[in-house]
């Protein structure tokens, strides 16, 4: 095991439940989903935050959007609407330093956010 839970899902270690999986990207349902649809979305290069997103990672994060368009389609509920987010370092909650982008759908929420 490595010292990164998502490392370890990249390496098939730690078992998920994988929704779509490219050369860069992979993405599965959360362990405890805040909402029916709760999908998480990972670069398989280990990158703690945003804050630690480089030039180099441009079209990754392209193909990650797109990626969760495309899921989001998929699951059916791009008319309905959901939502992405990434929690970035203390004050917003980030528990799991290796970047990730939540996908929430299938139920209405609110705003702001708690
Ligand atoms: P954060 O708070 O860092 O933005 O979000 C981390 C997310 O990872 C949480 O929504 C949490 O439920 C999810 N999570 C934590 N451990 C696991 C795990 O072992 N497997 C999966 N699939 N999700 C996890
Ligand atoms: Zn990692």
């Amino acid at each position: 095991m490595s010292d990164c839970l998502f490392c370890d899902i990249v390496k098939k270690k730690v078992k998920a439940n994988f929704i779509f999986e490219s050369k860069e990207l992979l993405a599965f349902e959360d362990i405890r989903p805040q909402a029916p649809i709760h999908i998480l979305i990972i670069p398989k290069k280990h990158i703690p935050t945003l804050n630690d997103l480089k030039e180099e990672d441009k079209a990754m994060m392209g193909e990650l959007f797109l990626t969760a368009k495309e899921i989001a389609r998929a699951q059916g509920i791009s008319a309905t609407g959901y939502r992405t987010v990434f929690n970035c370092n203390h004050d917003s909650g980030q528990a799991v330093y290796h970047l990730h982008l939540h996908l929430l759908g299938g139920r209405r929420m609110s705003w702001p956010p708690g």
